[in-house]
C-alpha cells in the first residue's frame, strides 16, 4: 500500500478517493484519529488521477479568482435572530443557503455522525434539514462521496451551493475541473479541523461526569453572549454543560493547537485570492465599526471574492441587515485568514499515545491543564495594557475635543448646582443635571430647550442627558402650542441616552416629569406632541434579545405631530404614531398606530378612530 502524498501535507479532502476509477483508495485512520488516503497496488492502473485532484498538488492552479481581493467586504446579521441565534456568526450561511433552496437547489454543509462520533459532509435540498447542516463543527468532516454527489447533481442541471473548508473547497475545483454557472462554492476563515477521536475522549469524559449520554452540543452557543465563545452540551438526563473560552478543556487544547491535523500548521489555503465564490466568518471588531450590526449574538464577515458569489449577494441580501466595511479591518480579529496556526507547544507523539491508554481528562491535566491565565483573571500584562488603553483613551478625548471645540458641552460632566445657560443661551441647564457628551456628538437647537425644569420651587430629580461618538440631537422649531413658547421645557428626572450613531429629533411641545428616551437608530418626535409623567420611548431593547423569528431588537420610531403620550406608556421599537392620536396611560404600543386613533392597553389596541383631542 502506498500513499497520494506525503502523510503531513495530506489534509483529508477524501477527493483522491472520490476520483479513483478504481475504487483503490480507501482511507485508514491514524493514532491521531486522522484519516490518510492509501493505494491498493494490486487494482491501481497506475491513471494518475489521484494525484492530478490532490489541491494539495495544485495549490498555485487553483488559488485563482475573477478579483485578486474580494470585490465587497461586508458586515451582516440575518433579519430573523432565531436564525442568528442558532448560527455560529450572523448566520450567513443560512441566508445563502437557504435562496438555493428556495430556488429549488441543493446546499451542502457538515452534520454530527449518528452517537456524535464525528462529523461528515452532506448534500440536501429538503429546508427541513437546514438546523443540522448550521454551525461550525470543529472536528474535521469527513467529505467520502461528496465530490461525486455534487458533480453529478451539476451534470444534471441541479443548483447547488457547497460549503466546507478551504481545503475542502479548493479540492472540489479541483475535482470538477471546470466551472459551473449552476455551483456556487462558499468556504470560511478556518483556524483548522480537530481530531475526531480527541472529541468523542472530550465527550466520553463529559458523558461520565453527567452521568449520561450526550444529545446535543453546540460548539457556539450564544446564551452567554457570542464573544464568551461558550460550547453547549446537552445530556439526557436534561441536564447542561456550559464551558466558557479557554475554560473549556477541548476548546483549550484547540486553541493551543494540541490536537489539529498536522496539514492544518502549514495550510496552504490562507489569503487571497480565495477558491471560493464567498467566504464567510466571524466579524470580531465590528463594534469598533457599526455598533448597530453588534448586539454579542454574532456577526458575519461576508467576502464576495468572484463575479458570480457578487451577483449571487444581490440574491440574498435583502434577508439581511447588512453594511459595506473596509477590506483593513478583517484582518485584526482574524489571523487564521491570513496565517496558518502555530506548533503545538506539547509532544503530540506522546499525547496520543497517551489517549490510548488514558481518558481525556488526564490528557488534559499534562498536556494543556487548566491554568488561572485561562480563568480570564488579571494579569499583569492586563494591567499594563489597560493602564496604557487608559492613557490612550485620555490622550484621544483631548484630541477630540481640539478637533471639536464647538463642543463646550462636552465639559458639563457634572452636577451642576446652578442655573448655566450653554450654546449661547439656546440651552438652559437648570440644578441636578448630568450632561455626559462625547466632543463629536452634535447638538442643534433652533429656539431653546430648559433641560431639568421644575415647577416645584427647589425640587429637581436627577436629570441626565448621555450621547456617545457620533450621536446626534436636534430641537427643532416649530409653531407655538399652548404649552410652549418656543422654548422645550424638558422637565426633571429625565433620563435621554444616544447611543451608537443614534439620532433624536424632537419638535415644540412638551413633556412632563420622568420621560426615558433610549435611542440607538432614529427617534422623531412631531410638533405639538405632548408626554406625559413616566413615559418610555425606545427604539433599541440593549443587549437582551428575545429568540423567535420576528423579534426587532431596534427600529426608528416615529411620533408624527400633535401626538399625547399618557402617563406611564412606553412606546417601542419601529412603532409610527400617526398625526394626533393618544396613547392611553400605562399602554405598551408595539405595533404602529393609524392617524386619529385612541390606543390602549398591553399590547396597545385601537379603541378609538378619528378622534381629537385638545
Ligand atoms: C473548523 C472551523 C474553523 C473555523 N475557524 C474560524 C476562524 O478562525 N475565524 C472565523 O472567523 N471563522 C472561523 N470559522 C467559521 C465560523 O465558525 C462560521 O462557520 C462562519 O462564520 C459561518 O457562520 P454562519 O453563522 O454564517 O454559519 P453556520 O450556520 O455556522 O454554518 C457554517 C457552515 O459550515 C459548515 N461546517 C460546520 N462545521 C464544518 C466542518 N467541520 N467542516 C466543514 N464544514 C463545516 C456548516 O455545515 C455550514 O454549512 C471556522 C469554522 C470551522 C468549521
Ligand atoms: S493512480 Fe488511478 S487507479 Fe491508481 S489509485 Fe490513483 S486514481 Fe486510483
Ligand atoms: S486528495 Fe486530499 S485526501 Fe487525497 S492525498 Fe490529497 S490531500 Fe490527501
Ligand atoms: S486550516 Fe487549512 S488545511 Fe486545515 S482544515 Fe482548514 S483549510 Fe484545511
Amino acid at each position: 500500500m502506498i500513499s497520494v502524498i506525503e502523510k503531513s501535507k495530506c489534509c483529508g479532502c477524501n477527493a483522491c478517493g472520490d476520483i479513483c476509477p478504481q475504487n483503490s483508495i480507501t482511507f485508514k485512520t491514524d493514532i491521531e484519529g486522522f484519516w490518510y488516503p492509501e493505494v491498493n497496488m494490486d487494482t491501481c492502473v497506475n491513471c494518475g488521477l489521484c494525484e492530478k485532484v490532490c489541491p494539495q498538488l495544485h495549490v498555485d492552479q487553483l488559488k485563482k479568482n475573477d478579483y485578486q481581493k474580494p470585490i465587497h467586504t461586508i458586515a451582516a446579521i440575518h433579519k430573523n435572530m432565531r436564525i442568528r441565534w442558532n448560527s455560529t456568526s450572523g448566520g450567513a450561511y443560512t441566508a445563502l443557503a437557504d435562496v438555493m433552496l428556495e430556488s429549488g437547489g441543493y446546499v451542502s454543509g457538515a452534520v454530527y455522525n449518528e452517537g456524535f462520533t464525528g462529523v461528515h459532509n452532506y448534500v440536501t435540498n429538503n429546508p427541513e434539514e437546514m438546523d443540522k447542516l448550521r454551525s461550525s463543527k470543529y472536528l474535521q468532516s469527513n467529505a467520502e462521496g461528496l465530490y461525486r454527489t455534487i458533480k453529478q447533481l451539476l451534470a444534471k442541471g441541479e443548483k447547488v451551493l457547497a460549503c466546507g473548508t478551504p481545503c475542502q473547497m479548493a479540492a472540489l475545483r479541483s475535482f470538477l475541473n471546470k466551472d459551473y454557472e449552476n455551483l456556487i462554492i462558499v468556504d470560511f476563515i478556518c483556524r483548522g479541523v480537530n481530531s475526531p477521536k480527541v472529541y468523542r475522549a472530550y465527550l466520553d469524559s463529559l458523558e461520565k461526569k453527567y452521568g449520561s449520554k450526550v444529545v446535543y452540543v453546540k460548539a457556539k452557543n450564544k446564551e452567554l453572549g457570542w464573544r464568551n465563545l461558550t460550547r453547549k452540551v446537552t445530556f439526557e438526563n436534561g441536564e447542561s454543560y456550559y464551558g466558557v473560552f479557554m475554560e473549556d478543556d477541548f476548546r483549550r487544547g484547540y486553541h493551543t493547537n494540541v490536537f489539529c491535523r498536522p496539514s492544518c500548521y502549514n495550510c496552504q489555503f490562507k489569503g487571497f485570492p480565495r477558491i471560493s465564490d464567498i467566504t464567510i466568518a466571524d466579524y470580531w471588531g465590528i463594534e469598533k465599526i457599526d455598533k448597530n450590526l453588534d448586539s454579542n449574538v454574532g456577526t458575519s464577515m461576508i467576502l464576495l471574492n468572484s463575479k458570480k458569489g457578487n451577483d449571487y449577494f444581490q440574491l440574498v441580501k435583502d434577508c439581511l441587515d447588512y453594511r459595506e466595511t473596509a477590506f483593513e479591518t478583517i484582518f485584526a480579529g482574524n489571523p487564521a485568514l491570513t496565517k496558518p496556526i502555530g506548533p503545538a507547544k506539547v509532544d503530540r507523539e506522546a499525547l496520543f499515545e497517551d489517549l490510548d491508554s488514558h481518558d481525556f481528562d488526564y490528557i488534559t491535566q499534562k498536556y494543556f491543564p487548566l491554568r488561572k491565565a485561562n480563568l480570564q483573571k488579571v494579569t499583569i500584562k492586563d494591567r499594563v495594557k489597560s493602564v496604557f488603553r487608559l492613557c490612550k483613551s485620555f490622550l484621544d478625548n483631548i484630541v477630540d475635543f481640539i478637533k471639536h471645540p464647538a463642543s463646550v458641552i462636552a465639559t458639563y460632566q457634572i452636577n451642576h448646582r446652578k442655573n448655566t445657560e450653554l450654546l449661547g443661551g439656546k440651552i438652559r441647564i437648570e440644578p441636578n443635571v448630568t450632561l455626559d457628551i462625547h466632543p463629536s456628538a452634535k447638538i442643534r437647537v433652533e429656539s431653546s430647550v430648559d433641560f431639568g425644569r421644575t415647577e416645584i420651587k427647589g425640587f429637581y430629580t436627577p436629570t441626565c442627558l448621555k450621547m456617545t461618538a457620533g450621536t446626534e440631537l436636534v430641537f427643532h422649531d416649530g409653531p407655538i402650542t399652548r404649552y410652549g413658547n418656543h422654548t422645550y421645557p424638558l422637565r426633571h428626572g429625565a433620563c435621554i441616552e444616544i447611543i451608537n450613531n443614534g439620532k433624536l429629533t424632537i419638535g415644540q411641545g412638551a413633556c412632563n416629569v420622568n420621560l426615558t428616551i433610549m435611542c440607538a437608530k432614529e427617534i422623531k418626535i412631531g410638533n405639538g406632541v405632548r408626554i406625559g409623567r413616566n413615559v418610555s420611548i425606545r427604539d433599541f431593547n440593549g443587549d437582551h434579545v428575545i429568540i423567535n423569528d420576528t423579534y426587532v431588537n431596534s427600529a426608528p420610531i416615529v411620533i408624527e405631530d400633535r401626538c399625547w403620550l399618557c402617563t406611564g406608556c412606553s412606546i417601542m421599537p419601529g412603532v409610527t404614531i400617526g398625526t394626533g392620536s393618544v396613547v392611553a396611560a400605562n399602554a405598551v404600543v408595539t405595533k404602529s398606530v393609524p392617524p386619529h386613533s385612541l390606543v390602549a392597553g398591553s399590547p396597545a389596541k385601537v379603541i378609538k378612530e378619528n378622534i381629537e383631542w385638545y
